[in-house]
């Protein structure tokens, strides 16, 4: 009997073909219903801070909603816009400004590189592969990048003009950097400071799980260490209200808003107010605190199954894995270089991952090791069923 045929017997129920899903981090139904709880609630706003938000304009934002904005991130308001709802599709506009028009601090051009701590988030590999910037890869140490490789890296590459990070339970490592560790790293770039692009997506800026670190802010640290034109502080609402409707946030230096908002008034005739209006009246009738704490009621149920496994196989020896205190994702990595092979016969059970190299720049995860898990989607029946398929793939794999 294979593999295959071994784990259809003792599963019975994979006979019903149910497809199950661990590739992408989203939120589930229960949190999503959270959020429409309290939507239903209020009433869509038309008029906010003095302004007729059904109209165009106002490119920085309603300033209520920069206001928020700069709470969730832990930055100041007037440093801080509110746009959109995606905070990817602001990194892209990033790129772009920094590439057709250049900012004060970061010109970018066709030999770019980009530093990526790794294993890192798929789809920022990806935006930075569509313009044709290579990408340099550097490991983790515990507390954040590894400084050495960094600081290795900015000597050699002349044309290292960038860096992207997710600097609170990254994706998909789960870590948090430590303020020594910014602090440091900020240091090592400043040598670059008149050409260099800090991309900084906090994300998951208010997703604890557990307890975490306490983080000062970037934009303080950048300001001390002589890099402040060149950090680009992005978060968004997507993991906190509604993933895809939400309020994207951007915090900059007053010359880089500047130039940012010259660029994007030939892309936008300004944000979705609107939205911004009705998401300052949502956190009116709850705090972004007590928000978070009840998607944590949600999560952290997931979170603990997931780990139950994972830590089953650590001590078997079959996977190092770090706890993440909080975020979206967990990162397998398979002791014995077999990702693809247990990507592959997860998939034939119906179970989907993401493919092999996802986690690495252009793919390529050479050391066969990297698995994202992403357990928030799925309900927890159908998560203990994911990570029992597998579970039992990886024992017999090896
Ligand atoms: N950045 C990171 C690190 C993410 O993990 C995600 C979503 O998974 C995003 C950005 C997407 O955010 P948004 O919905 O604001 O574009």
């Amino acid at each position: 009997m294979n593999i295959l045929e071994q784990i259809r017997k003792e599963l019975p129920w994979l006979e019903d073909k149910v497809s199950y899903d661990l590739t992408r981090g989203k939120p589930s139904s229960d949190q999503l219903d959270i959020s429409q709880q309290y939507l239903e609630k209020i009433n869509q706003p038309y008029h906010m801070d003095g302004v007729d938000i059904r109209n165009y304009g106002l490119p920085e934002g309603l300033p209520s909603a920069k206001a928020l904005g700069a709470d969730i991130m832990g930055t100041s308001a007037e440093e801080t816009l509110a746009l959109d709802n995606s905070s990817l599709s602001l990194m892209q506009q990033i790129l772009s400004c920094g590439y057709f028009l250049g900012f004060d601090k970061a010109k970018l051009d066709q030999n770019s590189k980009f530093i990526c701590p790794v294993p890192g988030y798929d789809r920022h590999f990806k935006l930075l592969e569509n313009f044709g910037f290579e990408m340099i890869s550097i490991p983790f140490a515990d507390d954040g990048p590894d400084l050495q490789a960094l600081a290795q890296v900015l000597e050699q590459e002349a044309n290292a003009a960038g860096i992207v990070c997710v600097p609170r339970h990254s994706n998909p490592t789960g870590h948090s950097y430590s303020d020594a560790n910014v602090s440091e790293m900020f240091n090592l770039i400043s040598q670059k400071k008149d050409n260099f692009m800090i991309l900084w997506d906090n994300a998951y800026a208010c997703h604890d799980l557990k307890p975490t670190i306490k983080q000062s802010s970037a934009n303080e640290i950048a300001k001390n260490c002589g890099v402040w034109d060149n950090l680009f502080h992005l978060s968004s609402t997507s993991k906190i209200t509604l993933a895809g409707s939400g309020i994207a946030f951007l915090s900059m230096s007053s010359s880089n808003i500047n130039q940012f908002i010259d660029y994007r008034n030939s892309v936008t005739p300004g944000p979705n107010k609107m939205n911004q209006g009705l998401h300052v009246e949502y956190f009116k009738t709850i705090s972004v605190e007590e928000q978070m704490n009840k998607l944590k009621e949600v999560i952290l149920p997931k979170f603990e199954l997931t780990e139950q496994y994972l830590s089953e196989l650590q001590q078997e020896g079959l996977c190092e894995y770090k706890s993440p205190t909080g975020g979206y994702f967990f990162t397998f990595d398979s002791t014995s270089g077999k990702a693809k092979e247990i990507i592959d016969h997860c998939d034939q059970l119906g179970l989907k991952l993401l493919p092999l190299g996802s986690c690495h720049p252009n793919g390529i995860d050479s050391a066969n090791r990297t698995i994202r898990i992403a357990p928030t989607f799925p309900d927890l029946q159908s998560l203990e069923r994911c990570m029992q398929i597998f579970s039992k793939v990886v024992k017999y794999l090896n």
